[in-house]
């Protein structure tokens, strides 16, 4: 097994549990792992502190586990996908006739850091963020089947766009098991088509379920108006909820074909939604002064990395002063940032400069993050991702 020995000092944060050993940390490696190898991690003073997935590059290690009597084998990965089993199981997610689609893995949040599994009805959504996982894919999908008890048919991998390019990997996606093609998932009731083949991610926003499930409470009698809709989550909840019109907007005309899907396959034929395939900005400026009273604002990730937080900070002002500029008196507007890049803290001064610039009175109703299914390892905040405001427009 190749070592990997820190820098004194640098031993800090992996005693309070944090999974990356960046590269910067390291004083010298024992061998030459190939990248998605298992290394150990020792201490300067040579104690043995964590065990991962070895990959060149800014984090250097993606630690597995702590204890040095832990090896990384079959019953490895069924222990772990057992444990975020039963968490999802604990707090109700899994068992229900109205819903069958959810996170199983959530890469740190689930100590299985670069490692997502989303749950489509009997298709399970398998993608590596690590050469690590990427490698030990065939294993991972086997203690899934075994953890899923009969309830996973199929499983997809789709890691050709989340791997390290450089590593020479050549992912190539498809199927691991299975192979159907019945791709309709519900979610509180709800059906979705999810295009694993083809979508963003893993096909679908499943981070997005209880805000979306806040807006239906929210929707009656109102006119609303989702913005970068995808596969039109927002719309089919606003719809449930009893919403005068609904409008959808995305710049990807395959994003309006989706959400029409949806519409159609739980409100077939209702007059009351339209979308739009057009760009967001741009929409919101040539749309009439209070023609909505709900809108929504879900926008790709503008910061991807650090360096471009300005530009991302100043796209945020200026899409949310556009939506306060527009909106209905007593309207509400759900407001999101999905930028790892982007703080809390950050995204609500971006939000509150644009409701200054708009003169309007503003109240925050709901403060709004990632679900349950997507939980934060309390010794890795940076896995805190998604933020949401919703607020009260006079
Ligand atoms: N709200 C969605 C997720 C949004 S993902 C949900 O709940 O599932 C972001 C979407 O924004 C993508 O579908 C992308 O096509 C769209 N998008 C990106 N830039 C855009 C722009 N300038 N105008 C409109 N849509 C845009």
């Amino acid at each position: 097994m190749h070592k990997v020995y820190l820098k004194p000092g640098k031993e800090e944060s992996l005693k309070r549990f944090h999974p990356w050993v960046f590269s910067g940390a390291i004083a010298r490696i024992n061998g030459k792992p190939e990248e998605g190898e298992i290394v150990e991690v020792y201490t300067s003073k040579k104690d043995f502190i964590a065990r991962g997935h070895f990959q060149i590059g800014s984090i250097a290690v993606r630690v597995l586990t702590f204890r040095e009597d832990e090896t990384i084998d079959n019953s490895f990965w069924r222990r772990k996908l057992a444990t975020a089993r039963e968490m999802r199981r604990s707090i109700g997610l899994i068992g229900r006739t109205d819903n069958n689609t959810y996170r199983l893995v959530h890469g740190e949040g689930d100590n299985l850091p670069g490692l997502v599994i989303d749950i489509y009805a009997r298709t399970a959504v398998m993608q590596a963020h690590s050469a690590g996982m990427h490698m030990e894919r065939m294993q991972i999908a086997e203690a899934l089947t075994e953890v899923m008890q009969g309830e996973v048919d199929n499983i997809y991998y789709k890691s050709e766009t989340t791997l390290p390019y450089k590593a020479d990997l050549f992912p190539e996606n498809g199927f691991l098991k299975g192979g159907s093609t019945d791709n309709v998932a519900t979610e509180y009731g709800l059906n979705f088509h999810i295009d694993w083949l083809k979508g963003q991610k893993t096909g679908f926003f499943v981070d997005q379920r209880e805000n979306r499930a806040l807006l239906e409470k929210y929707a009656h009698g109102r006119t609303v108006l989702n913005m970068f809709c995808y596969t039109g989550g927002f719309s089919v909840y606003a719809m449930r909820g009893g919403a005068l019109s609904v409008h959808s907007v995305d710049s990807s005309a395959k994003a309006i074909e989706l959400t029409n899907k949806n519409i159609g396959l739980n409100f077939p034929d209702d007059p009351r939604h339209k979308a739009f395939a057009e760009d967001a900005f741009k929409f919101l400026e040539q749309m009439d002064d209070n023609a909505y009273d709900l809108i929504v604002l879900d926008p790709p990730a503008f910061a991807k990395h650090r360096d471009a937080l300005r530009n991302a900070l100043m796209g945020y002002r200026k899409l949310n002063a556009r939506a306060f500029g527009k909106i209905k008196p007593g309207g509400i507007l759900f407001t999101f940032s999905c930028s790892q890049a982007v703080s809390k803290e950050q995204f609500r001064t971006a939000v509150f400069t644009a409701a200054a610039m708009s003169g309007r009175s503003v109240r925050i109703l709901h403060q709004l993050t990632q679900p349950a299914d997507h939980p934060v390892n309390i010794y890795h905040p940076e896995g805190e991702y998604l933020k949401g405001l919703v607020l009260y427009v006079e």
